[in-house]
């Protein structure tokens, strides 16, 4: 479902990505690492049209997405759920109405009461049923995180992008937020790409593991492939460094 050949991306003298190769298959969570500043949030940047690159083709849902028109982009983003480092619930509005506001923005015919059931069902899904009436200021990082996955979903994207899902949440936290990311993909039918630092969330989550290093994928495979017996220091070290 996303097709990148030959990707090129540079800010000024920095070269980020130096011809980058990665296919995202239907059904799939790959789980691209590579270290801070390496480029992973250019790449899922340049994925939702946020960015353009400088060189080669991103071809998401059979559109390669710079040729895009505003239009066309707008109508392609819809199928993308994506889940920004960082991103946070609007403090000002209750679940519910962080929830409904993807929903009344993009889809105008639904019904009051098609609205709250389709709320309801996910917070379900997420496991966060009694929420829907709360302030964000009054649920933890992981809850905010799971209501996050929720609100992303409820345009039933074909793809999603989890830009490190479990930074800064505990152990457990994280085991939580990796069982809801294959959950989503079972249930929901997803293709996702999952950006993390995390070992235990590459491990428990992903199909196959992407590193990002000086600018290309250099090491693609199963965990069990990428990382266990890995010869290249900064694959290993990784490695090391997480277990
Ligand atoms: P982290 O793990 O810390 O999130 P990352 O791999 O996601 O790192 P990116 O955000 O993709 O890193 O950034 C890669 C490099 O590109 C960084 O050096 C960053 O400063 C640079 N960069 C990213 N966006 C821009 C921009 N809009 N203008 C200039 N430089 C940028
Ligand atoms: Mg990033």
């Amino acid at each position: 479902v996303v097709e990148i050949r030959g990707l090129m991306k540079s800010f000024g003298d920095l070269d980020v990505l130096k011809g980058v190769d990665l296919d995202l298959h239907k059904g799939e969570n790959l789980v691209v690492l590579g270290k801070s500043g390496s480029g992973k949030s250019v790449l899922i940047k340049i994925m939702v049209g946020l960015l353009k690159q400088d060189a080669g083709t991103m071809t998401v849902l059979g559109k390669e997405v710079s040729t895009l028109r505003t239009k066309e982009l707008n109508a392609l983003r819809l199928r993308i759920g994506f889940s920004f480092q960082n991103s946070a619930l609007y403090d000002s509005m209750t679940v519910r109405e962080n929830m409904e506001f993807p929903l009344v923005r993009n889809i105008k015919n639904l019904t009051k009461k098609e609205i709250t059931m389709k709320i309801e069902g996910l917070l379900d899904s997420v496991g966060l049923p009694q929420s829907i009436n709360q302030m964000p200021s009054e649920l933890s990082g992981g809850q905010k995180k799971r209501i996050g996955v929720a609100r992303t979903l409820i345009l039933e994207p074909e793809i999603m992008l989890y830009d490190e899902p479990t930074a800064g949440l505990d152990p457990i936290t994280c085991g939580e937020i990796n069982t809801l990311i294959n959950q989503v993909r079972e249930e929901y039918n997803t293709s996702s790409i999952v950006i993390t630092h995390d070992l235990t969330c590459a491990k428990d989550t992903g199909d196959r593991m992407a590193v990002l290093l000086d600018g290309q994928f250099d090491a693609v495979g199963t965990f069990e492939e990428v990382f266990p017996h890995a010869e290249d220091k900064r694959i290993k070290s990784f490695y090391d460094y997480n277990f």
